[in-house]
C-alpha cells in the first residue's frame, strides 16, 4: 500500500475515535516508519512493506479504542518541552501550564527556593518549574512508583541536579521540611463525572477525588500549612467549578491571601 493511501485509510478509521483523525494517522505513520511528517507530504507514492503494514494495524487498533495520542507515541509537548509519559501518569494538559506561570511569575530569578509538588505524575509541572528556576531545588512526590520512574526519567533528561522524586503519599514523604512554593494538580474530578468514560485510559487514582472531587484538595489544605515557610505560596489546579469550594476548604484551614486564577479560556482554574 502507498503512504498517501494508508493515511487516507487510516484517517476514516480513526474518525470516531478522535477530534483530529487525519493528523493522528500522519502522526502515528511518520513514527511507524521512523521518518519526519514531511515525507510522508514528499514521497507519498512510497510503499509499506507487509511488516510496517503490520506494525502502523498495532497502533491505530490501539488509538480506535480512545487510547491517547501521547500512550502510543510515549510523548506529549508541555511548557515547551518533551515529556515521557506512560499509562501510570495522566497526559499533561495544556490548562496546566497556567499553574506552572503562576508559580514562574512568583519565583524571583535569583531565587534559590526549595519548591514542593504533590502528585507530580509524569513530573511536568515540577520539570517544568526547575528549567525555568534552575537555581530552586523541586521536590516531587507521588504515590505510585511507576510514575515516580517517569518523572524521574523527565527529571533526568530535562532539568538534571535540581529535581528530586519522592515516593509517598502527599505531604508524608517530607514531613518535617520547608519549602517556599507548593504547587499541586491533585485529582479532582468528582466520581460520578460523565467525561471519566472518556478518560478511561488514565489512571483512574490521579483524576478522581471522592464524591466531590474534593478529597485530595482536603488534604492539602489541611497539610501543606505546616511545611510552608513563612510567606510561602501554595497553588492548586483544581476544577472549573470548584473554585468557591477550594476557597472555602483552604479558609476554614486558616489559610489566608487566596485568589482564584482563570486559564486562558477564562475558567477559574487555579487557586
Ligand atoms: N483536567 C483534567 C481533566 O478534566 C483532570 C485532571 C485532574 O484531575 N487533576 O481531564
Amino acid at each position: 500500500m502507498r503512504l498517501d493511501a494508508a493515511i487516507a485509510a487510516a484517517t476514516e478509521r480513526l474518525r470516531d475515535a478522535s477530534e483530529s483523525p487525519r493528523l493522528d494517522a500522519e502522526i502515528l505513520l511518520c513514527r511507524t516508519i521512523n521518518m519526519p511528517r514531511s515525507y510522508l507530504f514528499a514521497h507519498p507514492e512510497d510503499e509499506l512493506d507487509e511488516l510496517t503494514l503490520a506494525r502502523f494495524e498495532d497502533v491505530l487498533e490501539r488509538r480506535e479504542t480512545g487510547m491517547p495520542m501521547a500512550y502510543i507515541t510515549g510523548t506529549r509537548e508541555f511548557w515547551s518541552h518533551e515529556f515521557a509519559v506512560s499509562p501510570a501518569t495522566l497526559v499533561p494538559r495544556p490548562e496546566t501550564e497556567i499553574l506552572v506561570n503562576l508559580a514562574i511569575c512568583e519565583i524571583p530569578r535569583d531565587a534559590e527556593w526549595e519548591v514542593l509538588d504533590l502528585g507530580t505524575g509524569s513530573g511536568a509541572i515540577a520539570v517544568s518549574i526547575a528549567c525555568d528556576r534552575p537555581l530552586c531545588h523541586v521536590t516531587a512526590v507521588d504515590s505510585s512508583e511507576a510514575a515516580l520512574a517517569v518523572a524521574r526519567e523527565n527529571a533526568r533528561g530535562l532539568a538534571p541536579g535540581n529535581v528530586t522524586c519522592e515516593l509517598g503519599d502527599w505531604t508524608e514523604p517530607v514531613r518535617g521540611r520547608v519549602f517556599d512554593l507548593i504547587v499541586s494538580n491533585p485529582p479532582y474530578v468528582r466520581s460520578d463525572d460523565g467525561h471519566l468514560a472518556k478518560l478511561r485510559h488514565e489512571p483512574q487514582d490521579a483524576l478522581v477525588a471522592g464524591d466531590d472531587g474534593l478529597d485530595a484538595i482536603r488534604i492539602l489544605a489541611a497539610d501543606c500549612g505546616a511545611l510552608l515557610a513563612d510567606g510561602g505560596l501554595l497553588l492548586i489546579e483544581h476544577g472549573a467549578d470548584q473554585a468557591d469550594a477550594v476557597a472555602g476548604l483552604l479558609r476554614e484551614q486558616g489559610w489566608s491571601n487566596i485568589a482564584c486564577h482563570r486559564d486562558l479560556a477564562g475558567l477559574p482554574r487555579v487557586t
